[in-house]
């Protein structure tokens, strides 16, 4: 092969690599490693999934649904805070970069689905999308696999929710409207702060603070209620009590129909990526928050970033604002089957 041929072979779409991550390849349905020109610097794991549907242990459950389905592992959303980041070290990855460049993708993810919700005599009860990584992130519009999921679980009236920061989401909202017909469906769009420049800082894989709007927008516009998630709020960076007025009065004028507000948290595997950030983008906060974020001062700032902001949310009509997430996000006239009795196998792939 020629020199140019070759520097062209690296650039074209879908160029295949080989054994770039050993600890991946391992895996048992691992196919290949992809990269594209559309997604510089990320790679793509394609895997054949061996299950769809995880059975959520109820101790670990930060938002509700028993069970998740996760066709996607790491997020090039790429938010400093990601409190999934964790769990790219079980495929062997690091939690900084590679969480953010390194996607596993279970390809063959509704074929697998299909068939476990034609086997189980028992249906879940429902089923939370974006409790790992987001499911409409930029991935999804090259691998188009939520169509077909959102279909099986409508087929099945199985109720389910989303939470996503992805515009993408806006692509399948007339199937996400259909759905809604038949089963429970509850949307929501995670944005806590207006400042563009802080938001690409901190989030710089997602979309910005106006597109975000406009999805919450759109999706009331096809009929379906829209909750956001204002969630994290920053210490220091996106709290004070303009930003937050504003902040609601935003989401109001939107069209969402509930709010949620959760300040940061950090886990302790999360906060090194944090406070590597905070020492690029804003120095000068770090004293501040070592000291807010060393154990047990988190839930003073809680109270605090509550009075401010509970007012606000009840001043725009929205419902109750001292709800848990979980009261809140909660799918109520379930027409799925009752609970699965036996978990469905909650294996990575
Ligand atoms: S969008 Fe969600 S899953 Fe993706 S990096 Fe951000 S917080 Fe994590």
């Amino acid at each position: 092969m020629s020199d140019d041929a070759m520097r062209w072979s690296g650039q074209r779409a879908d160029r295949v690599d080989e054994g770039t991550l050993p600890g991946l390849a391992r895996l048992t349905g691992f196919v290949r490693s992809v990269r594209t020109p559309e997604f510089q610097g990320v790679t793509f794991h394609e895997v054949l999934a061996k299950s769809a549907l995880n059975h959520v242990p109820a101790d670990a459950r930060m938002l509700p649904g028993e069970y998740t389905i996760n066709p996607y592992r790491g997020c090039t959303h790429a938010c400093q805070y990601c409190f999934a980041r964790p769990t790219h070290t079980r495929l062997g990855l690091n939690v900084a970069g590679d969480f953010d460049n390194e996607v596993v993708v279970k390809t063959n993810i509704v074929e697998v689905l299909r068939n476990e919700l034609a086997r189980k005599r028992k249906l879940p009860p429902r089923v939370a999308f974006g409790t790992n990584t987001d499911v409409y992130q930029r991935a999804e519009g090259r691998y188009e696999l939520m169509p077909g999921i959102i279909d099986a679980l409508a087929g099945h009236r199985i109720p389910f929710s989303i939470l996503t920061k992805g515009p993408l989401i806006r692509r399948d909202l007339p199937l996400l409207a259909r759905a809604a017909r038949s089963t429970t469906v509850h949307l929501g769009v995670s944005l806590s702060m207006l400042d563009e420049e802080l938001q690409q800082s901190v989030e710089f894989g997602t979309a910005t603070t106006t597109a975000r709007l406009a999805t919450v927008r759109a999706i009331r516009d096809a009929g379906l209620e829209c909750t956001v998630f204002l969630s994290p709020i920053l210490p220091h960076l996106s709290d004070s009590p303009a930003q937050l007025q504003e902040l609601v009065a935003a989401v109001a004028s939107a069209g969402a129909t509930d709010v949620l507000y959760h300040p940061l948290y950090l886990s302790s595997g999360v906060k090194d990526v944090f406070f590597a950030w905070l020492r690029r983008a804003y120095p000068a906060l770090v004293p501040e928050y070592a000291k807010l974020y060393s154990a047990g001062s988190e839930t003073a700032y809680r109270h605090v970033i509550g009075d401010r902001i509970r007012p606000l949310i009840a001043a725009h009509g929205f419902p109750e604002p001292d709800r848990t997430i979980e009261d809140k996000f909660a799918l109520n006239g379930r027409r799925g089957q009752p609970v699965a009795e036996e978990p469905a196998q909650a294996t990575l792939f």
